[in-house]
């Protein structure tokens, strides 16, 4: 077993540990042995990680690890790592680096020679995802979307429209602006999906137009909890743009907006995350298979 074989002691190295993102029994049982054998812990928290530690009645010391220290705290750790310490780091909840402290360290700890051990569980935005009903072939997580309006904006205007579906983490204080923005800049029918609180006692899931789910929350009179919006953009005629053909697309712009088929094209391109000599392939393979 990497790190270690069963009950025998873990080897030096960084141990990056995933934690319950809601409900306690989602620990693994290796989490609780890397977390009760290793020299330190590194935490995002230490307080909120000492409830899990004393749930578990793990008495291994905690060091803060966040945001504010992350810089001088990783030479620490790596120092430490060098000498042959074995340091798990742990975020408040779910997997570290993922939208968490961790990737800094790691990067480090990499350059430094230091032995690595990923210790798999909780995450948020895949337990969604596999939820969701929305394709997991292909998948983007971008984290939390800007709280400001424009850049906010901006961001939802430059998602891919290939048919991936788009996993972005929310606070719920903002979730109805961000579905009215979802509305403004692809369409009331875009089919969304929000999961929230997964995995503890009110885990919900809304699915449904995205006009739909943003009344049906604001008529509530608290959002709370935490929150994943999930969506895979639709074009205007509600087909995922997967499903149509560059040819047909082309051909739409070319008609509604009266513009050369090269315009069409390079504005076809962009809207897909596509380069325009690879779109401009694909149309040739569509245009030769239609003869
Ligand atoms: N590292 C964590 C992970 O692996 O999922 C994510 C940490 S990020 C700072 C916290 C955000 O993740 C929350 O604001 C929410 O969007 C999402 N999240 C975490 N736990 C959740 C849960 N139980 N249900 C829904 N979303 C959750």
């Amino acid at each position: 077993m990497p790190g270690s074989a069963q009950n025998e002691p873990f080897a030096p190295g960084l141990y990056l540990v995933a934690t319950p993102i809601g409900n306690l029994e989602d620990i693994t049982l290796r989490a609780l042995r890397v977390l009760g054998s290793v020299d330190r812990i590194a935490c995002e928290d230490t307080r909120q990680t000492q409830k899990l530690l004393n749930h578990f009645s793990i008495a291994t010391p905690t060091v803060s690890y966040h945001l504010h220290n992350e810089g001088p705290r990783a030479e620490e750790l790596i120092a430490q790592l060098k000498q042959g310490a074995r340091i798990a780091v742990v975020s408040d909840a779910g997997t570290p680096g993922i939208a968490d402290p961790g990737a800094q360290i790691v990067a480090e700890a990499i350059a430094a020679g230091v032995a690595i051990y990923p210790v798999p569980g909780a995450n948020a935005a895949i337990s969604a995802l596999v939820a969701s009903g929305l394709s997991t072939e292909q998948f983007i997580f971008h984290g939390f979307l800007p709280a400001k309006a424009g850049q906010r904006k901006t961001a939802l205007e430059s998602l891919t429209r290939t048919g991936a579906t788009h996993i972005f983490y929310e606070a719920p204080h903002r979730i109805i602006e961000t579905l009215a923005d979802i509305e403004v800049v692809f369409a009331a029918s875009q089919h969304i999906v929000i999961a929230r609180e997964l995995t503890k006692l009110h885990e919900e899931f809304l699915r449904g137009p995205v006009s739909e789910v943003r009344n049906q929350l604001a008529a509530r009179p608290a959002i709370r909890g935490e929150i994943v919006l999930l969506f895979a953009p639709e074009t205007s005629n509600g087909a995922t743009q997967q499903t149509r053909s560059i040819a047909q697309d082309v051909a739409v712009l070319m008609q509604s907006e009266n513009i050369s088929e090269k315009d069409a094209l390079k504005r076809v391109a962009r809207e897909r995350g596509i380069g325009k000599s690879e779109a401009y392939r694909e149309l040739q393979r569509e245009q030769s298979r239609k003869h």
